[in-house]
């Protein structure tokens, strides 16, 4: 059995959170690394707070990060009975007890010991009952639980990013591994279940520690192999505080929706708290598992950032082929026709949108948003700064206009390379040096002083929309004046 097989084991009380979806990725990295299996156990034995919905949401979050995993999930809930063994078998070999003290009469000990002589690890007076008596009041029908016999020695392992763990047997309680109510507890249901899958490596977070020795000692009882254990510090925001909803979005769900890429997304929390060793910040999913190792996980915590995310998510997008993106783009186009924001006949811009401007926008919607000028005239020149800066010459209306006729005589020929040689030679004819033309005619396609190569936009355009909006601009300037009047400033 030295088959490598990792697993991920949500709790479906919640959506993915950003930290349990990076302590997915790593389990997958390292099992796809070592040629080793992934696999799913959906930890649902808390009844009240596990809900379906919550399981598909995580499901459908991991599909999504390109996550896969084998095997059908196994549900930890059905596996009680596998639980109750393991426990009576614990019960068999003396490392466990049946303790009938009350819930409310073990606390009083704890509290009291706790004032007498500061931290003391609790066990019960009836860890030294007999095996008869303890089985004849069981037998009896006397309530119990049953609780985990620690040993009095230290447990010792080797944690993966952590190194060398000690724990003293003064530290642990006697723990509960069935309650009164004969259902068992998370202890044993994580063992006997990550036994059961052959689970070979476990990563998991810094919150787990303090059950690690715990389990460990359930595996030397049985006589099992315990995993190799790995305990990832958790993510903090930037106020050094765990991350939690108050920082922002925590759900790899909310990503989604905001525009994020799985590509980035998976990336940016892979690299978050781990480092291949070199100085790579965009990774894709094969050269995460090509790179990965426990070895460089950081000991201590990462702090999350959004806008670095942001900033990865923009080079993703530069590098995703266009029709992907245009995939991806499409439904909010739709969207916004439904919504009366765009025209519905233009959609067959789209891809030429998403080929100009991918190396531009930090997220997919930006396309839309920002390039709206790829789908329909400008009503007004929106970046007032270069309007005042650019559009101030007397004859630029006729200038406009006159570009326009040039661009209107080459019809059939009109493409990026025409547009240009057109402009420059105009230029030259009017004594003016080319940006006297080149901005203008940017701000009259686009209304915005920076964007994409002018000439590729103006060819991706075409020659009627390109010399209809030159028109308007020159228009436009007759009436505003020079530069024109857009009035109140205060966006600027
Ligand atoms: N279900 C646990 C959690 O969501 C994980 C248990 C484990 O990794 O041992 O935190």
């Amino acid at each position: 059995m030295s088959q490598v097989r990792l697993r991920f084991a949500p709790s479906p009380t919640g959506y993915l959170h950003i930290g349990g979806a990076r302590t997915a990725i790593f389990n997958y990295l390292l099992a796809r690394k070592l040629g080793g299996q992934f696999v799913l156990r959906i930890e649902d034995t808390d009844k009240e707070r596990s809900k379906p919905e919550y399981e598909d949401e995580i499901l459908n979050a991991m599909k999504w990060l390109g996550l896969s995993w084998d095997d059908s999930p196994l549900r930890q809930s059905l596996h009680k009975s596998f639980h109750r063994e393991t426990v009576d078998e614990l019960l068999e070999r003396g490392a466990a007890y049946r303790d009938f003290l009350t819930i409310e009469d073990a606390k009083k000990l704890k509290d009291e010991a706790m004032r007498k002589g500061g931290l003391v690890a609790f066990r019960s007076p009836d860890r030294y009952l007999s095996a008869q008596e303890a089985e004849e009041r069981a037998m009896s029908g006397e309530p119990h639980c049953v609780r985990f016999r620690i040993p009095d020695e230290a447990v010792i392992y080797q944690d993966g990013v952590h190194g060398r763990v000690e724990v003293g047997p003064d530290t642990l309680d006697d723990f509960v591994l069935l309650r009164q109510d004969n259902s068992p507890t998370y202890q044993v249901a994580v063992v006997a279940d990550d036994y059961e899958m052959g689970i070979s490596h476990v990563i998991r977070g810094d919150d787990h520690i303090s059950n690690t020795p715990k389990q460990i000692l359930i595996y030397k009882a049985l006589n099992w192999k315990p995993p190799q254990f790995a305990h990832v510090p958790l993510i903090l925001g930037s106020d050094r505080k765990r991350l939690s909803k108050r920082h922002g979005a925590t759900a790899v769900t909310e990503y989604r929706k905001q525009g994020f890429l799985a590509e980035a997304v998976l990336s940016y929390l892979a690299l978050l708290g781990w480092s291949p060793g070199d100085d790579r910040e965009i990774m894709t999913m094969d050269e995460l598992v090509e790179a990965f190792d426990i070895s460089g996980i950081n000991n201590h915590s990462a702090i999350f950032d959004e806008q670095k995310l942001e900033w990865m998510n923009g080079r993703f997008i530069s590098l995703k082929p266009t029709n992907e993106l245009v995939e991806l783009i499409e439904p909010q186009y739709v969207e916004k026709v439904r919504a009366g924001v765009l025209p519905e006949e233009t959609q067959q811009m789209l891809p030429i949108a998403v080929e100009l401007l991918k190396t531009r926008v930090r997220y997919p919607q930006e396309v839309l948003e920002k390039g709206h000028y790829f789908f329909k005239d400008p009503e007004t020149i929106e970046d007032r700064k270069a309007a005042k800066k650019r559009l101030k010459d007397d004859d630029l209306p006729e200038r406009l206009e006159r570009l326009a006729d040039e661009y209107q005589k080459l019809a059939e020929a009109f493409n990026a390379q025409s547009c240009e040689d057109a402009l420059r030679s105009l230029a030259e004819e009017l004594e003016i040096g080319t940006g006297k033309l080149i901005h203008p005619t940017r701000l009259a396609v686009s209304g915005q002083g920076a964007g994409p190569s002018l000439f590729e936009m103006l060819e991706a355009l075409g020659v009627d929309s390109v010399t209809r909006r030159m028109r308007w601009l020159a228009e436009f300037l007759r009436e505003k004046g020079t530069p024109p009047d857009l009035g109140s400033d205060e966006d600027n």
